[in-house]
């Protein structure tokens, strides 16, 4: 028997598609040639902050277990679905199929964590590709095999969660979802924290809301706690198919590089550590905007309106405070300096927020106020004149030396939320059964 992986990328657009649809599709027509599965498919999602993704910068993988005689009908398949199924006909579709056999290299890893946090081009892409012994197929101009090689490359060995996808039939794309939310809210308080970002306050987050086929999907720590969810969720439609995938959502998978501050290039997904060093600024529209120093540089860094109350975190920074911030590079534009747009920050160290203050009036206890320059200070109350210092408080904070990041609703895939934030799934895989219908 031989493993061979399989990965597939950009075959969907705005108007419709999923690349986790096609995959779903092509585990369905695998699973009745009786193909054995060595894994759950891969949802790998890469670098959120590359300005080609349709939506969340998804490519997937099938690892399987096959005879050599199956391979050349296997491969086949796979192109005949993904003619069949891309959305070829939208200018900026390009999909890439990558065909793989046996283990996986260390320079295939290596194309994997660069596509995770940074960009890659092209021609690096099929260089890999060839040392690898990878055999690729591209459609139009087929950046599609960038992500389809990093889906392969992506071992998940450090950490995994798993997603749930359910698919509407095809007479309903496009159509507001039929969702109970109740039932999704009953969900969450039966299976959270083992399923996570279902809901944030009453905004049900597991449905997408655009014309692609999923009908929901549900994030969490185990297959079996996602097939719990998946019989409590009530929809009042037809569901076509679902799969359980194994991902790297919720994993941080994209923030694990700092960098200094000079290197920190646009759309790259960066770590950089570093001393406040500007007071915070709310701009009309409500985004807060902070310095940071290294010794490298300086650095604007970006809380935007949707990230609700974590831009109440950084517009409470002080210059002085030490923190590690972790966001995405946006290159500079007319109105802004290259800006780190933030998904995440640890307060490292506060320093004191001290505040000079008129003496108290030792008569009455009423603080003083200044009697003109040089004159000391004047108790309005009782009129007695002081010679003295001005003298040094310390104010409390309202932030504390923690990790805060934004509201579910405005987290990445990749983010990593608080209820895994001390959590860290490992293998042994096992593959549940079922695990996908049909
Ligand atoms: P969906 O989430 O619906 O699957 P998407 O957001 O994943 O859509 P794609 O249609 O897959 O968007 O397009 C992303 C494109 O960017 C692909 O062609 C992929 O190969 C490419 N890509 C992904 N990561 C990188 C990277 N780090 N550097 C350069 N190109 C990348």
């Amino acid at each position: 028997m031989l493993t061979l992986n399989i990965g597939l990328d950009d075959t969907d657009s705005p108007r419709g598609g999923c690349t986790t649809h096609l995959c779903a599709v092509l585990v369905e027509l695998l699973s009745k040639l009786k193909v054995k599965f060595r894994d759950y498919p891969l949802l790998i999602r890469l670098n959120p902050n590359v300005p080609f993704k349709t939506r969340g910068n998804g490519a997937v993988c099938l690892r399987l277990e096959v005879e050599k005689k199956a391979v050349d009908v296997i491969k086949e398949l796979v192109l005949k679905e993904v003619s069949r199924l891309a959305d070829l006909s939208f200018s900026g579709t390009d999909p890439g199929v990558a065909f793989l056999l046996g283990d996986i290299p260390a320079e295939l890893r290596r194309l994997s964590e660069q596509a995770m946090c940074d960009m890659v081009s092209l021609n690096e892409a099929f260089r890999i590709a060839e040392k690898c012994g990878a055999e690729i197929h591209t459609f139009k101009e087929g950046r599609g095999i960038i992500g389809a090689l990093a889906a392969i490359g992506e071992t998940l060995e450090d950490d995994y969660t798993y997603e749930l996808i359910t698919y509407r039939v095809p007479e309903n794309w496009g159509k507001p979802r039929a969702i109970d939310i109740e039932s999704v809210k009953e969900m969450d308080r039966l299976t959270s924290p083992d399923t996570f970002n279902n809901i944030d306050d009453d905004r049900v987050l597991i449905a997408p809301h655009g014309p692609d086929p999923v009908l929901y999907g549900v994030r969490g720590e185990s297959p079996e706690v996602l097939l719990k969810a998946y019989k409590l969720v009530k929809v009042h439609e037809p569901i076509e198919r679902w799969v359980i995938f194994r991902s790297n959502q919720g994993t941080d998978a994209h923030l694990r590089v700092k960098r200094k501050i000079c290197n920190a290039h646009p759309y790259m997904s960066a770590v950089i550590e570093g001393v406040v060093s500007s007071k915070p600024v709310v701009s009309q529209g409500g985004h807060v905007f902070v310095k940071i120093r290294d010794d490298t540089g300086e650095i604007n860094c970006a809380a935007y309106e949707p990230a609700g109350s974590f831009r109440w975190v950084i517009s409470d920074l002080i210059p002085g405070d030490v923190v590690r911030v972790y966001g995405g590079i946006r290159p500079p534009s007319l109105s802004h300096p290259k800006t780190l747009n933030l998904e995440k920050i640890e307060i490292v160290k506060l320093a004191p927020n001290l505040k000079l203050h008129n003496p108290i009036c030792p008569n009455c206890g009423k603080r003083t106020s200044s009697a003109g320059r040089g004159q000391g200070f004047k108790c309005k109350k009782c009129g007695k004149k002081i010679f003295a210092e001005k003298v040094t408080v310390e104010l409390a904070r309202r932030i504390t030396e923690s990790i805060y990041i934004p509201p579910p609703r405005a987290q990445r895939h990749l983010t990593r939320p608080y209820s895994r934030l001390n959590r860290k799934n490992a293998p042994p895989i096992k593959l549940l059964d079922p695990w996908h219908f049909p």
